[in-house]
């Protein structure tokens, strides 16, 4: 990986703008296919948001917040241990519903919790029977169940679980976003407890930075950090123009799309966050990686640094997220998921389809709430449709 001062982009077969895994995966595709690129970032780090650092206690701590890997995907999963040694990690949550807590995604065992033995092993018979063992359920298919009881149950767990969490997390009642957003954490009618079900649930060892750096570690890439592609870029009458040159090139844009064209179409909405981070004196501070709290507090949820990673240490790390509406200046960690505002959207993509030498990649060119190995996939497929 090189590193230069100064721009010729130009220079480049291929300039990506953004050194999230989006980036950075299609810019490994394209140097091993022989192409010279370059990675532009604005931050000084790599990564993105998975960006981690280990601080003076030794523990490993995701500067923008939890970011847990998991895939059913063997081209992602195998792509990626080319960069890394794993640590296995099955996520698991409780949320603190009314001071108790109990498994999330919502299973059987949480229903004894909250239901008592008697209530909850009849509701467990109803859910058998109506649904099947081992089904999962997205909640508001649930709340539409033919049977009156299992309606009941969907609605003490959409009022418990999901309703004052998606306020908090979004702005909006789950009805009101994309089915996509609550297919996510469905309803488990077993007593599977982990928070993710895919066939590869790890961590990367070293951490998710040093598997981004090694990504970039390749002759025909060079990385340049502390700019902002867009004092560089222009999109003008279906053509880019790279500090005032035409780029044939292909330009890969990771960032958000309405920038990339100045607005013309009106913002985007976002859903931002704001982090506490807290080190404690204690090895322990809560009894999963990750707490939500379903019912009451104004952030989300609590993570543990400590607990998504093997080995006991003295102190322990916590983040507590408070979601937020984006303004111009925040960190946009999500596209709302909203039909009108993907619609929005689309008004962007059509332009950019106007660009044959432009691709739009990751979370949020794409405007989609992607999962980390779909970022992986999607920049492997791209990547690999243009050599
Ligand atoms: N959700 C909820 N209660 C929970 C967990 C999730 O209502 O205890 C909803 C909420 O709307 C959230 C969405 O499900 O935004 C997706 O949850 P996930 O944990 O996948 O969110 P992420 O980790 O991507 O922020």
């Amino acid at each position: 990986m090189n590193r230069v001062n100064n721009l010729n982009l130009c220079s480049f077969d291929a300039v990506i703008a953004g050194a999230g895994l989006s980036g950075i995966t299609a810019a490994r595709v394209l140097a091993e296919a022989g192409h010279k690129v370059v990675v532009v970032e604005k931050r000084e780090e790599v990564g993105g948001n998975t960006y981690d650092y280990v601080d003076g206690n030794g523990i490993t701590v995701q500067k923008y917040g939890p970011h847990i890997f998991h895939t059913s995907d063997k081209e992602v999963f195998d792509f990626l241990s080319r960069f890394t040694e794993w640590t296995a990690y099955e996520h698991r949550v409780l949320g603190n519903i009314n001071g108790k807590l109990v498994p999330v995604p919502f299973n059987l065992t949480s229903l004894f919790e909250l239901y008592g033995k008697e209530e909850g092993g009849k509701i467990k018979d109803i859910l058998i029977e109506e649904i099947g063992l081992g089904k999962k359920v997205p909640i508001l298919t649930l709340k539409g169940h033919a049977d009156k009881a299992v309606r009941d149950f969907a609605d003490f767990v959409y009022r418990n679980v999901f309703y004052i969490y998606t306020m908090k997390q979004w702005g909006f009642k789950p009805e009101e976003l994309g089915e996509a957003v609550m297919n996510r954490v469905p309803v488990y009618i077993s007593y599977e407890d982990r928070y993710f079900t895919d066939t590869y649930q790890y961590m990367p060892a070293d951490g998710f930075t040093e598997m981004s750096k090694n990504i970039l570690d390749h002759e025909n890439i060079t990385l340049i950090t502390g700019v902002d592609i867009l004092e560089h870029i222009e999109i003008a009458g279906g053509k880019i123009f790279a500090d005032g040159k035409e780029f044939c090139g292909k330009l890969i844009y990771t960032g958000r799309t309405e920038q990339l064209f100045g607005y013309k179409f009106g913002k985007l909405s976002y859903r931002s966050l704001d982090f506490v981070f807290e080190t404690l004196d204690t090895p322990s501070y809560q009894p999963a990686a990750v707490v939500n709290y379903n019912t009451s507090e104004k952030f989300t949820r609590i993570s543990e640094f400590t607990k998504f990673a093997c080995g006991k240490k003295d102190k322990t790390v916590i983040v507590k997220e408070y979601s937020k509406d984006f303004k111009e200046g925040d960190i946009p960690y999500y596209p709302i998921p909203k039909r009108e505002n993907y619609e929005e959207y689309l008004k962007y993509a059509e332009e950019a389809a106007k660009v044959p030498n432009l691709i739009l990649l990751g979370r949020l060119a794409a405007y989609k709430y992607i999962n980390m190995d779909v970022a992986v996939k999607n920049a492997i497929c791209a990547a690999n449709n243009i050599k």
